[in-house]
């Protein structure tokens, strides 16, 4: 009997929809490897490291782009419950403040939100704690191989351009701004909505959420704000200070400060079609985008739903 040895995977990119990938074709027995642009894992899910502050946090850990993830779907549930049980994930809050451009106006509940107390980061180092990751970018198609892209369209568009025609998603850039104080200059919170804000949409208490209770804040410029400063992140720090300033109602200045540019940040609305549309001969697409709710759950979701199509044969 001739058996159908499955074909090699390359997956490019280790960020949660990455790794889903290869933990599903690892399951199914498919033979991968995963190469990833940039030395660290984890993508969008980023953490940095301060350092050279002139303060006693450096070393510590802001996360620069997903601020939590929530989880809805039972086999996301299963991974975040081991998630939690190893240490790595932590149940933040359900309670968020919102606010306009004066200042703070309510609270509002929500699902529960999961935080990492070492940085959102760790969350993939853990997950792809017995995978072997390439660094590298990936710049055209395998000639032996089935490419499995795992990012935003817009970045696969650049590998393979017929990506740009799968997906109708608009992503939205969003520079995040991480800030030190001497000490906190507000009253107790985790996050904050800033609704009607031409300038900024989130204030992040990176205190509460990393347990540590450092004055650290991490606040998200608007899409557009960030749009028009993307050449130059670090322009907005100033504005980003002024908006804290005036909606948690204090004077001082940070101690030190950080910007950091998401080019594509966020679809503003999950794309077309979920899987198994997205498969297309030898090159495959799967990202948080392919969700009517694109987030870190999207991606892991997305990126298993790829694996198993793989390995299906799909
Ligand atoms: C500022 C910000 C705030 C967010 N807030 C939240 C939130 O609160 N809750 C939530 O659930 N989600 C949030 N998100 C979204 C969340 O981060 C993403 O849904 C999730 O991380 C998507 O992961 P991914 O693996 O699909 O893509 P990515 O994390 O973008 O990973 C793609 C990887 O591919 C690599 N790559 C790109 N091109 C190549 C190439 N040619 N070759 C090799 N590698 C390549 C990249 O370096 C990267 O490591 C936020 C995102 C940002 C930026």
């Amino acid at each position: 009997m001739i058996q159908h040895l499955p074909k090699h995977v390359l997956i490019a990119g280790a960020g949660i929809t990455g790794i889903s990938c290869a933990i599903a074709l690892r399951e199914r027995g498919v033979p991968f490897r995963i190469v990833n642009k940039g030395r660290r894992v984890g993508g969008r899910m980023a953490s940095r490291i301060v350092r050279d502050s002139g303060t006693t946090f450096d070393g510590r850990v802001f996360d620069t782009g997903a601020s939590y993830f929530t989880v809805s779907e039972s086999e996301f549930a299963s991974v975040v419950a081991e998630l939690e049980t190893a240490g790595v994930v932590q149940p933040w809050t359900d309670t968020f403040h919102f606010a306009d451009s004066e200042g703070i106006a309510g609270v509002k509940t929500g699902p529960m939100r999961y935080r990492a107390e070492s940085g959102i980061r760790s969350v993939i180092e853990y997950l792809a704690r017995d995978l072997v990751i390439e660094e590298g970018e990936i710049t055209e198609l395998p000639t032996s191989e089935r490419l499995a892209l795992c990012m935003p369209t817009p970045q696969a568009a650049r590998v393979f351009p017929q990506a740009s025609v799968l997906s109708s998603a608009v992503w939205e850039p969003v520079i995040s701004v991480s800030m030190l104080f001497d000490h906190a200059h507000w009253s107790d919170f985790d996050g904050i909505f800033v609704n009607q804000d031409a300038q900024i949409t989130w204030i992040a208490n990176d205190g509460a959420r990393r347990g540590d209770q450092a004055p650290a804040l991490v606040v998200h410029m608007s899409p557009v704000l960030s749009a028009v400063h993307l050449v130059d992140p670090s322009e907005v720090i100033p504005i980003a200070i002024a908006r804290v300033q005036k909606i948690l109602g204090f004077d001082e200045e940070p101690t030190w400060s950080h910007a950091h540019r998401w080019t594509f940040a966020k679809p503003i609305e999950g794309t077309t079609s979920p899987a198994p549309d997205f498969v297309l001969g030898e090159v495959s697409l799967a990202s948080d985008e392919f969700s009517a709710r694109p987030r870190v759950e999207a991606g892991w979701l997305s990126g298993r739903d790829l694996g198993r199509a793989l390995a299906a044969g799909g």
